[in-house]
């Protein structure tokens, strides 16, 4: 089996990133930094959203699994004094897959038939780069509001608990393939009105968002922003590919939810 390696890049990460990649290799695994059937990413949440986009051209022949060096992750679930049992696991059984669902976002711009996808991990949000954001919202081609407020977010079940909890949006478990829209700060009153509920939508459901002003937007998928200029639209729906984890031990999703918000 090869496997390759991702840390956060501090000193605790980096010492433990090295520690493992000495075990690994003494249980004879091949490490191979760009064909990995396994990728540990040591650091928190983020590492492993880092990990994700480096081998998203190959999900289905890579599998995650995460090891946090500070708070208890969601995506990273493994403690440090944790490494001997994982990489015992990990050269001696035949490990459990776990997949979850992943977004993917099209945008398209206004010339010409360009378009770029992206695929989330945990969220892609909209902001307007100047003013208030509005936006035609449609799902499954019919018009359902018309947006004006801070911006949107379409998040995973899996990303339910980062962004979009924070929005007021609902904690989605990762075994159900939907995507959630989230409305942030939308102006509401007599003259504008959005649903100003969290949407959750299935996954043969298409969500398109129309600029009805301005056309440049500030797009982020997980931790990257990105700014779009002249854009036509940005259709979002749950992609076809799925991140695949590494399951060595039970973990429940709830459990995690319950130790990362209420206690531990
Ligand atoms: P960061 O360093 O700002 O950390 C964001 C926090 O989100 C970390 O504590 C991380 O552990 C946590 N997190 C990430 N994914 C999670 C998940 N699926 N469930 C629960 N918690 C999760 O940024 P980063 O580490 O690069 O992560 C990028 C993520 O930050 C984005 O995908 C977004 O979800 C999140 N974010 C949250 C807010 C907010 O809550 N108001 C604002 C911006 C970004």
């Amino acid at each position: 089996m090869k496997f390759a390696i991702t840390s956060k890049g501090d000193s605790k990460s980096n010492t433990l990133m090295h520690k493992m990649r000495t075990y690994l290799l003494d249980f004879n695994l091949e490490y191979d930094e760009d064909q990995p059937d396994i990728v540990v990413s040591v650091g928190g949440d983020g590492t492993l959203l880092y990990a994700f986009h480096r081998y998203k051209n190959r999900l289905d022949k890579t599998a995650f699994v995460g090891v946090h060096t500070g708070h208890l992750g969601f995506y990273a679930d493994w403690t440090p004094d944790e490494i001997e049992k994982l990489v015992i696991a990990l050269a001696k059984t035949p490990f459990q897959i776990v997949e979850y669902p992943l977004l993917e976002s099209i945008v398209r711009y206004q010339h010409g038939g360009r378009e770029t996808r992206y695929l989330a991990l945990n969220e892609s949000t909209v902001k307007s780069v100047e003013g208030t954001l509005v936006m035609d919202v449609e799902i499954r081609g019919q018009h359902f509001e018309t947006f004006r407020g801070d911006g949107l977010c379409m998040s995973t079940p899996s990303g339910s608990t980062a962004y979009n909890k924070a929005l007021g949006g609902a904690i989605i478990h990762p075994a159900i393939d939907a995507l959630q829209l989230a409305e942030m700060a939308s102006i509401n009153n007599r003259v504008f009105r959005t649903v100003g509920s969290p949407l959750i939508l299935p996954a043969h459901h298409t969500c398109m968002l129309k600029p009805v002003n301005n056309v440049d937007f500030q797009i982020t998928v997980d931790h990257l922003t990105l700014l779009h200029k002249d854009v036509k639209s940005i259709q979002y729906r749950v992609a076809d590919e799925k991140i695949r984890f590494a399951r060595f031990r039970p973990f429940p999703f709830w459990k995690r939810v319950h130790d990362s918000f209420i206690s531990n």
